[in-house]
């Protein structure tokens, strides 16, 4: 393992152990489940909108390190943003972690979403990686929502 790869690794672990903004938030305006049966992931993604922006956001539920450390991450990226923004960090997610192996990926440019980078290389761990983002998404559209990655 490189450096690079130790630190996101790091990183992962982290947001694992010390999740951020972990919880419910109640009462919410917006309300998603998200659920990844190939791992066992579970997440609820619990949202104040005001006007297209996210005054507040939380996220509980159980899972791999890889699906929390990304809900963990997601939450802090998502606070405060409007609904644009938040869609087209989702776009660099999602780039990140379905793009070629052998892409350049801008490190610098993608910031914290740069952990993710290698989850590229193993498909199954995609969709836990995902699952945060598109429970937000999903969360975001319909006020009271079910995802599945099945
Ligand atoms: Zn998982």
């Amino acid at each position: 393992m490189n450096e690079l790869q130790q630190l996101y690794q790091e990183v992962i672990l982290d947001h694992n152990k010390n999740p951020r903004n972990f919880g419910v938030l109640s009462p919410c305006t917006n309300h998603a489940e998200g659920r990844n049966p190939l791992c066992g992931d579970h997440l609820e993604i619990t949202i104040n909108l005001d006007s297209n922006q996210i005054n507040d956001i939380k996220f509980d539920g159980s899972g791999c390190a890889i699906s929390k450390a990304s809900a963990s991450i997601m939450t802090t990226l998502a606070k405060d943003k409007s609904i644009d923004e938040v869609k087209s960090i989702y776009d660099k997610f999602h780039f990140v972690v379905t793009s070629k192996k052998d892409v350049e990926l801008d490190l610098e440019e993608l910031g914290k979403l740069a952990v993710f980078a290698g989850v590229r290389e193993f498909p199954a761990r995609v969709k836990c990686a995902s699952l945060a983002w598109r429970t937000l998404i999903s969360a975001l559209e319909n006020k009271d929502s079910q995802v599945c990655t099945e």
